[in-house]
């Protein structure tokens, strides 16, 4: 579907000389020279006509707040018309630059052709059966492929479902059959979602847990490697042992059904290991007749510069758990196991009514074919590889920034109080609105709430990328 744009547009041009002739644009769609490429009719560049939000946006703020709980949140009250690519067309008009991918979801672009047409013609055969009740091919298809992606010694099998905290809440279900223990291993900063188990295994207070108790018993939380913050010099082994010195003392080895962590933290702050933290961790449990979990839900499906973080230091799981990048922005979430461990539970105690919900899977066997045939892993290295010396040069001039981090286009500035590693979340929210405000969509994260995150669509442009940085750069305050 990539179209002969290298060599002609501005944009093919320079992504080939950067990474050997991807394409950034999907659908054709060029007006000519010096025009930037369109994907599903929206051309790629932000441009404001309003500010942001606009009045047409503003109307329907008011009509939502009036119907809608105080409890769902709102990053950007920019309400969406339509979505192509990098970039989402307001109600009003504005064309805004999207650096969250709707949360790591849609890797592959908004409206990807691909996708689109895979769901267009699947929903025009049927849109449910219940596959527990009378199966269909799709469901089958997405198993057989995530078998062969995911970072799991095969032969492998995969239960479907419908959100990330689902399919978390189903690898706990497998850990304890398979193993006959209770006890469930999760790290600080660590976060797993917002059903009743899921809220225990997530570490943040405000706003996921404060007041929703009490919760699932037989969670216990351990130290994460966070080199930030961790004292000085601590390699990752080290690390390892202090979080097995805690799992041995709080619970016991032989307690532990799994140990389930993201090999890249997400809304804990885009926390990343220390090199040989997950293979020490990972060969303890092995050691232990411990479940190793990868929560890849964030990390999965090229995202960190591999097709899942894992493979970076080639560590294997037992069990991983995926949803948002695995189909582009369709709700479809699973876990893939190790055949003998997913095969513990009885017929029956896995499933639900919409699991694996055939446009869903239809949508995930398109956006894994682009993962593959765009070599989405390959764009999010040159992502990193654009993105990260920008933003060094902006730490180098701007204390607030105490690190910027992450891999691929997985990346994050965590910012402090100058001098310090006090943590700002002041200063991030306010470098945040900034960014809004020119119509740029960037997410906060972390424990402390002090660090921008950055998820762009993987098969962003170069102009808009740079035009992105620019916008983040400029907001930074307090040049040295
Ligand atoms: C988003 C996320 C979840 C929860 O997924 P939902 O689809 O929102 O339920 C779980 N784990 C990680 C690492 C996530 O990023």
């Amino acid at each position: 579907m990539t179209t002969g744009t290298v060599g002609t547009s501005r944009d093919g041009q320079r992504l080939a000389d950067h990474d050997g002739g991807h394409d950034a644009g999907h659908d054709a769609g060029h007006g000519g020279p010096g025009r930037a490429p369109t994907v599903a009719g929206v051309e790629q560049v932000r441009r404001l006509v309003t500010e942001v939000p606009g009045p047409v946006s503003r109307r329907l703020r008011e009509r939502r707040d009036a119907v809608l709980p105080t409890g769902v949140g709102l990053t950007l009250p920019a309400f969406v018309a339509r979505a192509g690519g990098s970039v989402l067309v307001d109600v009003d008009g504005n064309q805004l630059l999207d650096l969250g991918a709707g949360i790591a979801v849609v890797n592959a672009g908004h409206a990807h052709p691909r996708v689109v047409e895979a769901v267009q013609a699947q929903a025009a055969s049927f849109l449910h059966t219940c596959f527990m009740v009378t199966p269909y091919e799709a469901y089958v298809a997405v198993a057989e492929r995530l078998g062969e992606l995911a970072p799991v010694d095969g032969p492998t099998k995969t239960v479907l479902l419908n959100s990330g905290a689902e399919a978390v809440e189903n690898a706990v279900k497998v850990a304890r059959h398979a193993t006959g223990r209770d006890a469930v291993v999760v790290f600080d900063h660590a976060y797993h979602g917002r059903t009743n188990l899921t809220m225990a295994m997530t570490a943040k207070a405000m706003p996921y847990k404060r007041g929703f108790g009490p919760f699932a018993g037989e969670v216990y939380r351990v130290p994460m490697s966070y080199p930030f913050r961790d004292p000085e010099g601590m390699t990752g082994e080290q690390a390892a042992e202090r979080a097995v010195r805690s799992i041995t003392t709080q619970v016991g080895a032989d307690q532990v059904a799994c140990v389930v962590i993201e090999p890249v933290q997400g809304e804990g702050g885009f926390v990343e290991p220390a090199p040989g933290f997950l293979p020490a961790l990972a060969a303890w449990c092995r050691d232990n007749g411990v479940l190793f979990v990868a929560d890849e839900i964030q990390t999965g499906f090229g995202r960190t510069g591999d097709v899942f973080a894992l493979d970076h230091e080639g560590v294997r799981a037992d069990l991983v758990t995926v949803a948002k990048g695995l189909a582009d922005g369709m709700p479809l979430a699973g876990v893939v196991g190790r055949a003998g461990l997913m095969d513990a539970v009885h017929p029956g105690g896995l499933g639900g009514t919409y699991g694996g919900n055939p446009v869903a899977c239809a949508a995930a066997l398109a956006a894994m074919d682009v993962l593959v045939d765009e070599d989405l892993a390959g764009r999010a290295r040159w992502v990193g590889s654009v993105a990260r010396p920008v933003l060094e040069r902006a730490q180098a001039e701007h204390p607030s920034i105490g690190e910027v981090r992450g891999r691929g286009a997985m990346l994050a500035l965590e910012f402090v109080r100058p001098g310090t590693t006090e943590p700002d979340a002041a200063e991030a929210a306010r470098v945040a609105a900034a960014c809004h405000a020119a119509g740029v969509v960037v997410l906060t994260c972390g424990t402390y709430g002090n660090v921008i995150r950055l998820l762009p669509p993987l098969v962003i442009t170069e102009d808009l990328l740079r035009d992105g940085l620019d916008v983040l750069v400029g907001a930074l305050g307090g040049a040295a």
